[in-house]
């Protein structure tokens, strides 16, 4: 197959769209005017289910969806579009109102990027000690984009919000100062986008003798999803698979972590082919997703997700809340849905799948892991603990919030049982004003 990516420009010539009708393709278009979209061949050739299109979770997935602004901002546009405003009017507009829709959930920008003699890492977060992301700036976009994506800001084209670096020397700098970074997550955007060539070129000098202490190489990618042939069919993919041999062959881990939405994904042909491909190299799949009104609300779902991914050889990972940004006022369900929904799966799947950890926020003091609700001297309450934190000693220790059947954030929870706070709360607000250079102290400077 080919590869044919499908954007607000020449979407309405998927020949299989003359089934909507001539409002439901403007909404598409209003809505994409703040929101990115971006859909592919295969998507639509071989993942949709069209005779349940609009409603088909596969639709939703890349399409954007009225629901997802808010009224007000719908009309804005959708009269702009109308009365045919010209195109800086309407991408006026269009800024103004993703400043609206929280752009940098979780302090991105503030708190987690280092420095390395003086020099900012732009495309590097560092926010747990164990872990550095990065942000290679080839791999900043994606095979389709997801309609509910928390990086939404970075494919919009807004260059002052792009996390990006080409700078691989001053990353490798950096990793030789943390000893305690035994893992580094490429990340994105899609990171498997980048051709083999470009892809090696940021891998291997990860692989040098002199960066011992890093063990383990991840790649976050929805390209499983997005485009399986790029492992088995483009016209590089041998050497993609070369490169992921390679790591394995260095002594190190290599840990894709793939990106699954809806057990749908994973029964093409195409993926499970890919999956086998990526197997044979020695890497592990690792699989994550958040959970998703309108896509994946539904344990059932959940289960046949976690046993398909185990018979193909990934291990289940994180079900993910979905982030406060973008459209999650469409996508999100409470906290208390989610962790019900994850309980009703988790409980009825064996252990292989219960590598899965969950209902998980990833919030600014850390990932945040609802485990569930108890009453207690009368009071319903939420159980939450750490399971990644700021401070590696917040990590596993059970901590109670004031049960709020609408809370769907952090943020929206409250300490209980007479706390004017939470444990973490003090020394978090005082990370605040500390630099990075303090949290992470740089040992070569
Ligand atoms: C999720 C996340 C990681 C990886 O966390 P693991 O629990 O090790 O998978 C690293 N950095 C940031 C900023 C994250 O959000
Ligand atoms: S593949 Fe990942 S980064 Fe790309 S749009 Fe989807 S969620 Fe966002």
């Amino acid at each position: 197959m080919e590869y044919k990516a499908y954007t607000i420009h020449n979407f309405r010539s998927i020949p299989q769209l003359s089934i909507l009708s001539e409002q439901e393709l403007f909404e598409i278009e209003v809505v994409s005017q703040i929101l990115p979209f971006k859909t592919n061949s295969y998507v639509v050739d071989e993942l949709i289910k069209w005779d349940n299109v609009p409603e088909d979770p596969l639709f939703i997935l890349t399409f954007p969806q009225r629901g997802m602004l808010i009224p007000e901002h719908f009309d804005i546009i959708a009269t702009l579009l109308k009365n045919k405003a010209d195109k800086k009017e309407i991408s006026k507009a269009a800024n103004e109102i993703r400043m609206q829709l929280n752009p940098h959930p979780a302090g991105q920008l503030e708190l987690n990027v280092p420095q390395v003699s003086g020099d900012k890492l732009t495309g590097v977060q560092h926010k747990y000690l164990e872990t550095v992301l990065f942000f290679p700036s080839q791999g900043q976009t994606c095979h389709a984009y997801c309609t509910f994506c928390f990086r939404w800001p970075q494919f919009t084209g807004i260059d002052s919000l792009k996390f990006a670096s080409k700078e691989t020397e001053l990353l490798v700098k950096y990793l030789k100062s943390q000893p305690k970074a035994s893992n580094i997550l490429f990340t994105g955007g899609d990171p498997l986008v980048m051709s083999a060539k470009l892809l090696g070129s940021y891998i291997e000098p990860m692989l040098q003798d002199d960066l011992p202490h890093l063990e383990t190489i991840r790649i976050g990618t929805k390209a499983l999803s997005y485009w399986p042939y790029k492992f088995f069919a483009d016209k590089d993919s041998e050497d993609l698979l070369e490169i992921f041999s390679k790591v394995g062959k260095s002594g190190k881990h290599l840990s894709i972590m793939a990106h699954f939405n809806h057990p749908r994904e994973l029964k093409t042909r195409a993926v499970k082919k890919a999956i086998a491909a990526i197997r044979s190299t020695g890497a592990e799949i690792r699989t994550q997703s958040p959970i998703l009104r309108h896509i994946n609300d539904d344990p059932k779902l959940w289960i046949s997700m976690w046993k398909k991914q185990v018979n193909l050889g990934c291990i289940p990972y994180y079900m993910f809340v979905a982030r406060d940004t973008g459209a999650q006022h469409y996508f999100n369900v409470s906290l208390d849905e989610a962790v019900d929904t994850f309980r009703k799966a988790y409980s009825k799947v064996s252990g292989v799948c219960r590598t899965v950890r969950g209902p998980s926020m990833s919030a600014a003091p850390g990932k945040v892991q609802i485990i569930g609700t108890i009453d207690m001297n009368e009071e319903k309450l939420f159980l939450l603990q750490f399971l990644q934190a700021r401070n590696p000693e917040w990590v596993n220790k059970p901590f109670f919030a004031k049960y709020n059947p609408d809370a769907v954030w952090l943020n929206d929870l409250e300490p209980a049982l007479g706390e004017d706070k939470f444990f973490w709360e003090d020394e978090y607000n005082s990370l605040y004003d500390l630099k990075h250079e303090e949290l992470y102290p740089n040992i070569e400077d």
